[in-house]
């Protein structure tokens, strides 16, 4: 492998950027939460809530209660403990029509648990309404649901296997659904329930309002989002290490000696238009630049052994778009603002999730799509479960047998 010959190390004259000042949280200025009453909820449900011990809207319920009220699809990224069962349960309860049909409102939960959780906290906060809430889930008596269906709940909160058995039985019907709200979806795809889940929602009415939870949001999920949801307001509350929501992230699983080729075979798609690749090291990054130099891609580097000079020609070509790819370090690319990064490609995982957001942060900017590729040997695959961890998301797994059908598909580009 020809390898160019690096340039002696010349400090600069001047330190490089500063980093980038940390970007603002999504949630804006915690003036005092409104109260449940403020949020425009019925003198019964505002009871319910005050019986419950709560006080003032949670994060997720002071903007969730009001585009659901509204009568929305909603998109609410938010965790198990940040009152999300209320935000999507005091607005069907609002909207219910009661006496009214049977299972006019479907919930559907990943586990048994927090289906009983959820029905458990519906039912509370119903305890001043004649509405009947029945929970449905695998390895329960069969019996106690029915016996419970006979008494034509308006709420239906189940399990996607269950419910289905139900539907073949036709011991429930979906024709009256309005409101259906998909818990934890990230979970419901982990669990293999998303082929049942779009089984359901396809026996729902189209006329429904569809409020769709998940803590991370995986491809199908924003799938789910586009194709079963009208317009959704995204509610997002997870914290400000939260990667931007527009960008979509894979990683793909190689060996070392793979490498090269499975970054050739991406950036050979033309729908990595602009990319952006990362080595942890100036070594690696001067190796991969010889390496795609020699097979004749239009590559430069940016590292912190090169001149001032040298650094500022390299941007420059890469912003002018005289060459469509930069290799960077971690250091040469902080405050790297170029907006049109069609793609960050992590060569090397990076060793802090830190530093994997600012990283990722390089793309989409300004509103755009993007696209972060890392690509993973199996023993580095605890630093990716460790940067999942920190930035609450996850990054959809790929092996190098799907690079076809990935560069097929567009590499993720919009
Ligand atoms: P969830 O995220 O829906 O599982 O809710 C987490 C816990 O917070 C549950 O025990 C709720 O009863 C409680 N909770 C929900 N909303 C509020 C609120 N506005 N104030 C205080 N506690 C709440």
């Amino acid at each position: 492998m020809p390898i160019r010959s690096r340039r002696p190390f010349r400090p600069s004259p001047r330190p490089l950027r500063p980093p980038a000042p940390p970007a603002a949280g999504p949630e804006p200025p915690a003036a005092a939460p409104p109260t449940f009453a403020e949020l425009g909820l019925a003198p019964e449900l505002v009871q319910a809530t005050t019986e419950m011990g709560f006080e003032r809207a949670t994060p997720i319920q002071a903007r969730a209660i009001p585009v659901a009220l509204a009568g929305r699809d909603l998109v609410g990224q938010a965790q198990t403990g940040s009152g999300k069962t209320a935000a999507f349960g005091l607005p069907i309860l609002e909207r219910l029509e009661v006496p009214g049909p049977p299972t006019q409102a479907l919930i559907l939960c990943p586990t048994r648990e927090l289906t009983v959780q959820v029905a458990e906290e519906v039912g509370r906060l119903a305890s001043h309404r004649a509405v009947g809430v029945l929970s449905i889930f695998g390895g329960d008596s069969m019996r106690r649901q029915l016996t419970g269906l006979h008494q034509h709940p308006q709420i239906i909160v189940a399990t996607p296997g269950r419910l289905l058995d139900h539907l073949q039985r036709r011991s429930l019907s979906l024709g009256e659904v309005r409101f259906a709200v998909l818990d934890e979806a990230d979970r419901m795809l982990d669990m293999g329930f998303a082929p049942d889940v779009e089984r359901i929602l396809r026996q729902t009415p189209p006329s429904r309002q569809t409020m769709l939870f998940s803590a991370t949001m995986p491809e199908w999920v924003r799938r789910l989002a586009s194709r079963y949801m009208r317009d959704p307001e995204t509610v997002s509350v997870t914290g400000h290490t939260e990667l931007v929501p527009t960008v979509r992230q894979w990683y793909i699983e190689c060996s070392w000696a793979d490498k090269v080729e499975a970054l050739t075979r991406l950036l050979d798609s033309p729908a990595v238009r602009v990319g952006l690749i990362f080595t942890e090291t100036k070594r690696n990054a001067d190796l991969l630049h010889s390496v795609l130099l020699t097979r004749g891609y239009d590559v430069t580097v940016l590292h912190g052994d090169l001149s001032q000079r040298d650094r500022d020609a390299a941007l420059e070509r890469f912003r002018s778009s005289t060459v469509r790819f930069l290799i960077a370090t971690n250091v040469a690319a902080r405050g790297l603002d170029i907006e049109d990064i069609s793609h960050v490609i992590n060569y090397d995982v990076p060793a802090t999730p830190e530093e994997y957001v600012h990283r990722v942060g390089r793309t989409a900017r300004a509103g755009r799509e993007g696209v972060a590729l890392t690509l993973i040997t199996p023993i580095e695959i605890l630093k990716l479960r460790d940067i999942e961890r920190h930035t609450n998301t996850r990054v959809e797994r790929h092996t190098t047998g799907e690079l076809d059908e990935l560069v097929g598909a567009g590499v993720g580009a919009a």
